[in-house]
């Protein structure tokens, strides 16, 4: 199947070629753990988990590792304010984010990598990086020297003019460009670490390529982020990347874009934010997956209530279609090897463009329509099972559970006998029958 992305860092769609054959990998920045996640943290979430079970699917050995920042300024600052330590913040915030995921139906990653786990390999990074020419020590901090990059820019697109002084970046003395970034900064509070630098802590942009290398050894295939992260963030990992290896660390950079609150973006600092958690006590992980994915993953979406409640009539749909060809097949020559129904080629062919999650969804609504037909019109058991496993299918990639559970042999008995007396027009029997089944607590469809 040829797969297209669209490719951030050269601003294209172009066609998948994995680094590896038939593996996949991918690394997608995960939180700094000093506070919980609002809805739009939570979208590369759910939408790289669709990425990675996409690939899955197609039989694709895949690799993806996320991180947690469990070191930064925010997280020292929450563990003064509480007076506890950064560690104890940090696994709170960690353990709360899991949940989230799990709630969310997240796939386990290969890893989940904590900075503080990689602090040898940080600092031994930031000695080659002063070894090359391309980093050096000023004053209590070490910085990275954005003038040993010629192609310096590359991600966010911004010449090097449009990154001069005065736009964003504040002039700082110690710095022989205003440009250069962080690697090491001394410090004598909160949580800090000994190196040939000094005592002190890592920059953030440092981090994260760190752990790319350390666990993939090489050019990965999918960086990933949000579209917030492209700059100074990404572009700095490309940098350092190009300084000490060569390469852009991936082949494909793709970004989400945001989920903005009132026609603005989501800041906890301003309170102009939903929290996932507060969205999660309130609607299921399918329904907030179905808001998020009947947008396209590059598309800002506008956050109202309106569209979580949208999705929950949408999941309801999909579970009474899935309950009713479960129990179908079920009651009858039960579940087969058949095959998927063809519309599950097309699900596919929508994922591989450029991951076209709504497009996606409406075949998987085509589907479900088909269903209901072919339940009505007694289809052969053969094609009901080829639209079951497409449907299957689909909810995997989507990563949409409906719970079910199989009936008992005196439950599909029951079943039967009710199904037979509605067939007598017995109706007094069939009602008797109907409360049983009611009461036994079989979901029918
Ligand atoms: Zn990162």
């Amino acid at each position: 199947m040829n797969i297209k992305i669209y490719n951030s860092l050269t601003n294209q769609i172009e066609d998948f070629h994995p680094v590896r054959p038939q593996e996949v990998s991918i690394y997608v920045c995960g939180p700094t753990v000093y506070n919980d996640i609002h809805i739009g943290n939570a979208r590369p979430v759910v939408f790289f988990d669709t990425v990675a079970r996409f690939f899955k699917y197609l039989g694709y050995n895949v690799k993806m590792v996320s991180n947690f920042t469990d070191i930064d300024d925010k997280i020292i600052t929450k563990a003064q304010e509480l007076k506890v330590s950064e560690t104890e913040v940090a696994k709170y915030y960690i353990e709360e984010f899991l949940r989230i995921n799990d709630l969310l139906g997240v796939e386990p990653l290969l890893a989940r990598p904590k900075v503080t786990e990689y602090m040898d390999a940080i600092i031994n990074y930031i000695k080659i990086m002063i070894d090359k020419g391309a980093a050096y020590q000023s004053g209590t901090d070490v910085y990275f020297r954005i003038s040993s990059i010629p192609d310096y820019g590359l991600l966010s697109n911004q010449k090097m003019e449009e990154l001069e002084v005065g736009s964003r970046i504040e002039v700082d003395a110690s710095k022989e460009d205003p440009r250069d970034f962080v690697l090491w900064k001394q410090t004598d509070e909160g949580i800090m670490w000994d190196s040939p630098f000094g005592k002190g802590r890592p920059g953030w942009h440092t981090e994260c390529v760190v752990m790319v290398e350390a666990i993939f050894q090489g050019e990965i295939d999918i960086h990933g982020g949000g579209n917030d992260l492209k700059f100074p963030h990404h572009e700095n990992e490309i940098a350092q990347a190009l300084a000490v290896s060569n390469h852009t660390i991936a082949k494909y950079w793709v970004h989400n874009a945001r989920i903005d609150l009132s026609g603005e973006k989501m800041s906890k600092s301003t309170g102009n934010v939903v929290w996932a958690k507060d969205v999660l006590q309130k609607y299921s992980g399918n329904v907030v997956r179905l808001m998020m994915l009947n947008n396209h993953y590059r598309q800002t979406i506008l956050f109202k209530e309106e569209l979580l409640e949208r999705s929950v009539i949408e999941f309801d749909k999909i579970e009474r279609s899935y309950l009713s060809l479960y129990r179908t097949l079920e009651l009858n020559e039960g579940f087969d090897d058949a095959g998927s129904h063809p519309l599950m080629n097309e699900f596919l062919s929508f994922m591989a463009d450029d991951f076209s999650t709504p497009n996606a969804i409406t075949v998987l609504f085509q589907l479900m329509k088909e269903i209901n037909i072919a339940i009505r019109t007694q289809e052969t058991y053969h094609k009901l099972n080829q639209y079951f496993t497409a449907f299957q299918g689909m909810l995997y990639i989507l990563g949409i559970h409906v719970d079910v559970t199989p009936l008992s042999d005196t439950d599909k008995s029951l079943v039967r006998a009710w199904q037979g007396a509605r067939e007598m027009k017995d109706f007094q029997q069939a009602d008797l029958l109907r409360a049983e089944i009611a009461k036994r607590g079989i979901k029918l469809s």
